[in-house]
């Protein structure tokens, strides 16, 4: 180590600094997002491989694990035996050992004659001779052979131009001097509790630990920082969001909840009244409600959102209802009116392509109080729309809206915010994704509903299943049919496309009714045409995409058919099977595949046994990862390095739990005893989350 290391080198020193770097690899490192020495320290490697000490060739023994070092001295592949074999013999100055990979012959482009090659596993005797089959093996150059211990180790995600070797270079010389650098951010008497090392330790380890023990200490106290500081990231930015400004303070009374619940024409469920209970419960409070309403698809969740609006509207203030696309928004807009008819409740919807006379009325009517209940896109928010007073903000199946976007919404005085959506989301991502919001939850829907059969079809049961969909159109029922893609542009692929296969459908399948087609690149106008059509049943057949997928709500509709099923994700399977069985009468849903893939068949087969979206939720997580829907970053949030949500579930609510306790104490973070934890959260997540006032 030279004197310029000593002097010079911290966490905040740029990379381009370490021995080996130069600006060429600094922009290879910056892509990776690893800037200075401390980000290389969070560079963590991907795999490991621990191989013992590398003994002589005379001292391996039959059935025995062990590591020798040796020279490829001869080579040979034996094509034509069965299985095929690639054989070499390993050689150092006590002896000679046959090498034999079975299936491999690859592998005589790797290794030749004259390197040095480390290889571990069990050796055999074979005709008295000992021989080693299909050993792990590490292909070594002159200077790591001169130095075992440099076998095996830690192995860095790499890129074209970076090889692991050489961020394994530049950053193991470094670990002595970076390592002390590194605050521990708990005191011993929380890591005792917990079981968790200490923080350079950890480092240390998670780089070079000596056995699979070392290693998992270091990984167990890793994931708990990078999920401890997520949380505290989320607990800050909740509490910011509640604190910076205040919220109306809705009040209640018998008469007006009876007076709101007179609008429905049904009793609400138990699920409904338990969600709507908490939901006044925020609003009576000048903290800003901030909550997830989760709820299956038809479970009733828009009018515990109509009940949220009245609320406010009987407090004299104002209530905004956004939704992702026009014809969601169009839609709410219908049944909300349905709900009010007669009431002095003023609604209006406004969208982007109003006439912008209509558009600037409805703007100026919003300003000066004279609408009650605006319905609109989420594009409401980035367009200066003033409210008068706006009490309630309910944005529906918007999974993206993320931090950032309802802190927009705050303004002198905050409004109260309930978010809805869907898509069932999994306890785990509930807690990371949409960490900083409470979440309620309606589990069942409405009684007096049908059931949805769900079925698998198979190719050579596609002319059954037409005329089965033929008999529930003669009694007048609706079908939608999906398709992965708008148009095939790919002459050679066999995938059906909704454009094409709507004059299938329309012109030799189902001549005798009305099909008609809705997808996303068309016009506005078209979709909303093509849209009300369906609703009021001038149409059979609605051919789509996934553009139906969300919030469409039509109760005649009883037959969805979704061809190329396996070619969706199981969670948009549910909600697109959840646009039928809405009415009273029995639905379907029949999903077309045509494969064989083991994999895809039992992702249908959850599709048929399950109904219970959360189940297929979870099984959709385990199968596929949290996904780009859910993916962090989608919510402002870093990507996770090292820990994983799913695996790490008890660690992340351990970590949630002391997170959330630390800001409820000290939401400033100004306990001396919390400044190394506030200086690491501002590093890692200080810019992402905005957190500019605890800075
Ligand atoms: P979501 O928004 O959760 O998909 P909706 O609120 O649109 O569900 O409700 C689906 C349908 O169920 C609507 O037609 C609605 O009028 C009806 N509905 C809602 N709550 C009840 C209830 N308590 N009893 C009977 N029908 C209900
Ligand atoms: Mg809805």
């Amino acid at each position: 180590m030279t004197e310029h290391h000593q002097q010079n080198m911290d966490l905040s020193t740029p990379v381009q600094f370490a021995k080996g770097v130069g600006p060429a690899k600094a922009k290879t490192f910056a892509a990776l997002e690893v800037h200075t020495l401390g980000d290389l320290l969070d560079y963590f490697p991907r795999t490991y491989s621990f191989l013992p000490e590398p003994i002589k060739i005379k001292d391996l023994h039959p059935n025995e694990n062990a590591c020798t070092v040796g020279i490829v001295e001869q080579t040979e592949v034996l094509e034509y035996r069965r299985p095929r074999m690639f054989k070499f013999t390993l050689a150092d100055d006590t002896g000679l050992i046959q090498v034999i990979f079975f299936n491999s012959t690859y592998l005589k482009n790797q290794i030749e004659p004259g390197m040095i090659v480390a290889i571990h596993g069990k050796p055999a005797l074979y005709k008295k001779h000992l021989q080693i089959t299909n050993p792990k093996f590490v292909i070594l150059n002159e200077e790591q052979s001169a130095e075992p211990s440099s076998l095996g180790g830690p192995t860095y995600p790499a890129t074209a131009n970076l090889s692991s070797r050489q961020i394994r270079a530049i950053l193991h010389p470094l670990l002595n001097e970076l390592v002390p650098c590194i605050n521990e951010l708990y005191d011993e008497q929380f890591r005792k509790k917990t079981e968790l090392i200490a923080r350079t330790n950890a480092y240390r380890w998670i780089h070079d630990p000596a056995d699979e023990d070392q290693l998992a200490c270091a990984k167990r106290r890793l994931k708990y920082d990078e999920l401890f500081l997520m949380q505290l990231g989320l607990a800050l930015k909740r509490y910011q969001l509640q604190h910076t400004a205040p919220a109306t303070q809705m009040k209640t009374s018998p008469a007006i909840d009876s007076r709101i619940r007179k609008r429905f024409p049904f009793l609400l469920t138990e699920d409904q009244n338990t969600v709507i209970e908490e939901i006044v419960n925020d609003m009576q409070g000048t903290t800003p409600m901030n909550r997830l309403l989760q709820g299956d698809v038809g479970s009733g969740k828009t009018v515990v959102a109509l009940y949220a609006a009245l609320l406010a509207v009987a407090n004299k203030t104002q209530a905004a209802i956004m939704a992702p696309t026009e014809i969601l928004a169009t839609q709410h807009l219908l049944s909300i009116e349905k709900f009010l008819k007669g009431s002095k409740v003023k609604t209006a919807l406004i969208t982007g392509r109003m006439p912008a006379k209509e558009r600037k009325q409805i703007i100026a009517d919003t300003l000066a109080g004279n609408i009650n209940i605006l319905v609109g896109t989420v594009a409401l928010l980035n367009e200066n729309i003033d409210f008068k007073d706006l009490g309630v903000v309910i944005v529906d199946e918007q999974h993206k809206f993320g931090v950032h976007q309802r802190a927009k919404l705050r303004k002198a005085k905050a409004p109260h915010c309930l978010v809805m959506t869907a898509t069932p989301i999994p306890r785990t991502l509930a807690m990371t994704a949409f960490g900083d919001l409470d979440v309620s939850v309606i589990k069942h829907a409405p009684p007096g509903r049908g059931k949805v059969v769900t079925r698998k079809v198979k190719p050579q049961d596609r002319t059954a299943a037409y005329e089965f969909i033929r008999q529930r159109l003669r009694a007048k029922k609706q079908a939608y049919f999906v398709y992965p893609r708008i148009d095939n542009d790919d002459e050679t692929s066999d995938i059906k496309s909704a454009t094409q296969e709507h004059t299938a459908l329309s012109k030799k399948i189902f001549p005798e009714f009305k099909v008609d087609l809705l997808h996303g690149q068309m016009s506005a106008d078209d979709k909303k045409q093509a849209m009300q059509r369906f609703r009021q049943g001038k149409t059979d057949i609605l051919v789509s995409t996934v553009v139906i997928e969300v919030g469409v709500d039509v109760p005649n509709a009883t037959i969805m058919v979704i061809e190329h099923a396996d070619h969706f994700g199981l969670a948009q399977l549910h909600q697109l099977r959840g646009r039928v069985g809405r009415g009273q009468s029995n639905s379907y849903c029949l999903l077309f595949a045509d494969t064989d893939n083991e994999i895809a068949l039992s992702r249908l087969e959850v599709m048929t046994r399950s109904n219970d979206g959360f189940e297929i939720a979870e099984h959709d997580l385990r199968l596929r990862g949290p996904g780009e829907l859910f993916s962090t970053r989608q919510h402002g949030l870093p990507d996770l390095k090292i820990a994983n949500i799913i695996e790490d579930f008890d660690l992340l609510t351990l970590a949630r739990k002391n997170a959330f306790e630390m800001v409820k104490k000290d939401h400033l973070l100004k306990d001396p005893k919390h400044k190394n934890i506030k200086e690491e959260l501002i590093i890692k997540l200080g810019e992402k989350l905005g957190l500019v006032n605890i800075a």
